[in-house]
């Protein structure tokens, strides 16, 4: 069974599953690629002072993967619960895999409607050009017990940035739950190996 299944991977999906894997957690993002992320040109991210949608999503794919999660090109198409987990339906390529997960972070961006099959409780929104949130409490939970959502199907602010860093606040308080104490991600400056670093 899989820790996390995280369902989308734009800046809020990329960004929580990075923080998830490096805690340790078996993680799988799946992408259906149709983010809104891929149209922008992006010049307000800070540490990114000119950076198109597509790269950034990019660079979120190869940071995540490279502290072990496991990315897979594709849609969820059905969610149910089963036993303590979910069960999920993933189509790739014309092919269908299911996955087993404990615990679901939805970060669908536009998409609302996987949502709403497993039961969660859909708001409108206030961004503009968005039509629905999943609704979430201050920590990012769900209505239903196990599922969290970030950036910007859970409301935030239509910008990377503030997705992102969504995406990273709800993963921490995630792994705070599961902990059961504030969890917190520093490295040393002094722990840096020498040399280039990937
Ligand atoms: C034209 C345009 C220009 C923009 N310019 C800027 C800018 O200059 N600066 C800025 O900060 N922001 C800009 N933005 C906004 C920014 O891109 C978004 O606010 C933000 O990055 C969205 O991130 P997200 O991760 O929440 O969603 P998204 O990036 O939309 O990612 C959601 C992902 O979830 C996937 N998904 C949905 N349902 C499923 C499913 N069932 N199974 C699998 N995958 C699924 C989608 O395919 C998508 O890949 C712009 C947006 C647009 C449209």
């Amino acid at each position: 069974m899989i820790d996390v299944v995280v369902i989308g991977g734009g800046p809020a999906g990329a960004s929580a599953a990075l923080f998830l894997a490096k805690a340790g957690l078996s993680v799988v993002v799946v992408d259906a690629g149709q983010g809104i992320t891929k149209k922008a040109w992006i010049r307000n991210h800070l540490g990114l002072p000119d950076v198109t949608g597509p790269e950034l999503v990019e660079l979120g794919r190869r940071q995540a993967t490279a502290f072990g999660a496991r990315w897979i090109d594709g849609t969820v198409v059905d969610a149910s619960r089963e036993g303590d987990g979910f069960r999920l339906i993933v189509e790739r390529d014309g092919d269908r895999e299911t996955l087993k997960a404990r615990q679901l972070l939805l970060a669908t961006g536009l998409w609302t409607d996987l949502a709403e099959r497993i039961g969660v409780h859909i708001v409108p929104a206030k961004e503009p050009r968005v039509k629905a949130n999943v609704a979430v409490d201050p920590e990012g939970r769900t209505n239903v017990p196990g599922v969290w959502a970030a950036g910007t199907v859970a409301g935030a602010s239509v910008h990377t940035i503030v997705t992102a860093g969504d995406g990273a606040r709800v993963a921490i308080n995630l792994l705070s739950a599961l902990r059961g104490e504030r969890y917190v991600d520093h490295d040393l400056l002094s722990d840096r190996p020498a040399g280039p670093t990937a």
